[in-house]
Order: structure tokens, then C-alpha cells, then sequence
């Protein structure tokens, strides 16, 4: 009995080196030319965005996990795939799809379960697989299976069974799920290839170079000089499929005169309101003033405008309750947050004023975190014309311990009389609410997500 638990907890503990897609790319030993999927597994080993074991074997009749299925979609997308904590249960930061589940997750193209697990060994079925394709390749598909599975269908990239079914509960083998995955990034790939280019950009650095696949590895087709108009297609991850006189092939979208992704729309952003402190905690106090209710009132204010735009919002807390810390960071991981901001008002000496932004500087998001506290601060530093001390990173526990971008906004001095003035007065905190949306506003714009003077409130 023993002898038997020993050897299962052994199993248990190998179970990752059976994992496939931890290993070197290259051709397979075990897909020869003529197997049904050669042309699209090696379309993808090119790229790397499907690789197989060290000793060159792709295993193609053997079932995806969802691990293995976060690699393969997350390296078609560009995801940042280095290995890092997760807020999965089961996922360490050691598992070696680690970076490319977070990444997929905060890409909104993979979930985890309610109770906090991932299940990374855990098969994908064929509707899995045609919903992580559709929320991938943003294909409008109702979020339903049946959706993603018309999606992929009235595309080419997917036929149904023979018996007329798409077969959504069963599982999907490593072969199909690459065939999938080529022929959504490469349309010469799909049945009957064809499709529509519904854009026009400029290129605007000096040249660039068009790729026969979403990234450098693939090779060289042509390059396109600075102010050549071109047509665009469809994105996949930060790169575009173009079309330019005879040329055609991938581009990256960060050398186009704009960034090109359907996903950049507002109604799929969830924006968490979070006034500081309440109930029991005050906060910060000063000529009689709570900072409890001064950030309350202000993150209420902030709600009003957003309700007037596309973006979806939830504040962590409406009336004057407490609320811890990990509370306010599981109420945005819960909410799926794009963006965190966190409304207090500071106190010191009395002497000490102005108003500042924190971001935390050293997570996945910092770069974001950082570029929204800049624009947050500013449109603030316009409206209100306090002291300006600027955004900077702080290591506060609901800017380190969010995944998605995240700033704290500290409005003014409480303690301080010309701060405290503003602080108090109803007008001014509208002021203030309208900066800090214009700020959100300002962020979303810069990232290339489509904004409309309608939002301009
Ligand atoms: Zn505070």
C-alpha cells in the first residue's frame, strides 16, 4: 500500500515534464509531410507559437490541456509568457506556462474557476477551443458555445462534424487545435480563404517589414517605406495582416499611424472606484473634514460621469462601511478590473500640500500603472491648481496586489487650509471627479482604444 501511494505521489510529481509545450521548436519526427496537419503545425513551429519534447516529437494525436493551450494562444498573441506568480491556486510561478496563463486570463481570452483554481492539466474540449479562439481573435460570438462555434465555422477555420454537430464537448487533440490556431492567424490557411480589409493606416516609421507570420521569426516578404497607405485586415496580438499593392503579410501595429486591435473598445473595460478608508476608519482629519467621506463623495462623482460613457464601473464601496485592504484587491480581481483607482486625501503638518498619484513600479502592469497615474495627475494638477508632487511609485498593498493597472489618487491635504478648502467644497470635488474620469479618458486614448468626442464629457 505504501510502496503504492510513493509511486502515485512520484506520478503526481512528474506530471509537468509531461507537459509538451515546455520544449525546442523545430520539425517533428512524428509529423511527416503528408500528416493531415503538417503544413499548419510547422506554420506555427516557425513562429514558436507551438513547439514539441527536447528530443523533437509533437505528439500531435495527444490531448490539449489548458496549460498547454495558454501557450500555444498566448504566443500567438505576443502575451508576455515569462514564467511569474500567478493568482491562481494551482498555477506556481514555476509551471511552465506560468506568464503565458496570467497573461491570457488578463487578456480576458482564458478564465479560471470559481474556486480560485485554473486546472492547468485539465483537457480542452472542442467548445473550449472555439471560445478561447473567438475571445482571442475578438470574433463577435454572443459569448455562447454554439456562438464561438459559427464563429469559427462562417470563417474557415473550423467545419462541423459529419454528423452535423461541432462535437463542443469533445476533447480536442494537439493536430486539430494547431489547425485552428494557424488557420485563425493565417487566412491562405483557412477553407476557402478569403476575407475583407476594413482599415487603412500609414506607416509611419521610417520602413517596415512584412512577415509571412505574427512575429520577426517568420520571414521576410517585402518591406513598405514611411507614408505608404496600406489596408488592414484583422489583428492578431499587436501584429496586423496587411495588404499593399501585390504585398500582403503581417505588420506591427506599433509602426502604423494607428494601433489596430477591435478589442480597443471602452465597453469591454471595467473601471473599479475605490474610496479609501470608511466606516470605522476615518482616514485622514482635518477642520473637521473626514477624508472617509470627502474621497466617497468624489468616487461617487467619478461614477456619475462613467455612467454617461461605454465603460462598465463598480465602486468597491457605495456607502460609509469598512472595507479591508485584500477586500477592496479581491472585489477587483472579482470584477475583472482593466483599471484600478484607489481616491484619498493625504495629511501631514499642516504646511505639507498638493496633490499626487502613486503607481506601484514593479508588477505586469507597472508601465500602464504608470502611464495612468501620469494622466490622472495631470488633468488633477489642471482642474484643481494645487502643488504638483507628481505621480510616483508607492508600495501600497491595493496598487502592489492588483494585476491590472492601478493607481492612488491623493486628492490634497486635509490638514492643510488651502488644500482642506477644495477638499470641502461640492463643486470642487466635481472638479476633481471630472479630472480623474478625463485622466481615465486620457489613458484609453493613449493605449489606441477608440474614443469619441461623445466621451468628452
Ligand atoms: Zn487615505
Amino acid at each position: 500500500m505504501r510502496k503504492f501511494v510513493i509511486g502515485f505521489l512520484v506520478v503526481l510529481l512528474l506530471l509537468p515534464i509531461f507537459e509538451i509545450e515546455s520544449e525546442a521548436t523545430g520539425s517533428f519526427n512524428d509529423v511527416s509531410t503528408n500528416h493531415r496537419a503538417y503544413k499548419e503545425i510547422n506554420y506555427l513551429a516557425v513562429g514558436n507559437i507551438v513547439s514539441g519534447t527536447l528530443n523533437g516529437y509533437f505528439h500531435p494525436g495527444k490531448v490539449v490541456t489548458r496549460g498547454e493551450a495558454a501557450a500555444m494562444v498566448g504566443r500567438a498573441l505576443s502575451l508576455n509568457g515569462r514564467k511569474r506568480p500567478t493568482q491562481f491556486s494551482d498555477v506556481g510561478e514555476l509551471h511552465f506556462a506560468s506568464g503565458y496563463i496570467q497573461s491570457a486570463v488578463e487578456a480576458g481570452v482564458l478564465s479560471g474557476y470559481k474556486d480560485g483554481s485554473f486546472k492547468p492539466g485539465k483537457t480542452v474540449d472542442r467548445g473550449e477551443m472555439a471560445v478561447m479562439i473567438s475571445k482571442a481573435f475578438d470574433y463577435e460570438f454572443g459569448g455562447t458555445l454554439s456562438g464561438a462555434a459559427h464563429a469559427l465555422i462562417s470563417r474557415g477555420i473550423s467545419q462541423g462534424k459529419a454528423d452535423g454537430t461541432f462535437g463542443a464537448d469533445e476533447s480536442i487533440i494537439r493536430a486539430d487545435f494547431a489547425v485552428f490556431l494557424a488557420r485563425a492567424i493565417n487566412y491562405k490557411l483557412r477553407i476557402d480563404p478569403k476575407i475583407s480589409y476594413p482599415a487603412t493606416r500609414t506607416v509611419k516609421s521610417s520602413s517596415i517589414d512584412i512577415h509571412t507570420g505574427p512575429s520577426n521569426l517568420y520571414s521576410k516578404v517585402g518591406t513598405l517605406q514611411s507614408g505608404t497607405q496600406l489596408s488592414a485586415a484583422y489583428a492578431v496580438g499587436p501584429w496586423v495582416y496587411i495588404r499593399s499593392g501585390s504585398l500582403e503579410g503581417f505588420v506591427h501595429s506599433v509602426y502604423l499611424n494607428a494601433p489596430f486591435s477591435s478589442k480597443k473598445v471602452l465597453n469591454q473595460q471595467m473601471i473599479v472606484i475605490d474610496p479609501g478608508h470608511g466606516g470605522t476608519d476615518p482616514g485622514a482629519v482635518g477642520y473637521g473634514l473626514k477624508e472617509k467621506d470627502v474621497v466617497l463623495d468624489t468616487s461617487l462623482k467619478i461614477k456619475h460621469y462613467l455612467s454617461k460613457t461605454p465603460f462598465q464601473y463598480k465602486l468597491t464601496r457605495e456607502t460609509d462601511t469598512f472595507i479591508t485592504l485584500e477586500n477592496r484587491v479581491a472585489f477587483a480581481k472579482r470584477a475583472n478590473a482593466n483599471v484600478f483607482v484607489s481616491i484619498h486625501a493625504n495629511a501631514y503638518n499642516g504646511t505639507a500640500n498638493g496633490t499626487e498619484t502613486y503607481y506601484y513600479g514593479y508588477n505586469s502592469s507597472s508601465a500602464d500603472s504608470q502611464l495612468l497615474a501620469s494622466k490622472i495627475q495631470g488633468r488633477l494638477i489642471t482642474a484643481w491648481q494645487l502643488n504638483d508632487r507628481g505621480s510616483k511609485h508607492g508600495n501600497f498593498h491595493v496598487l502592489r496586489e492588483n494585476m491590472m493597472p492601478a493607481v492612488l489618487v491623493e486628492l490634497g491635504f486635509i490638514d492643510n487650509k488651502t488644500d482642506n478648502a477644495k477638499l470641502a467644497s461640492d463643486a470642487w470635488r466635481r472638479e476633481a471627479a471630472k479630472a480623474v474620469y478625463w485622466g481615465i479618458l486620457d489613458y484609453y486614448k493613449e493605449k489606441g482604444f477608440y474614443v469619441t468626442h461623445l466621451y468628452h464629457l
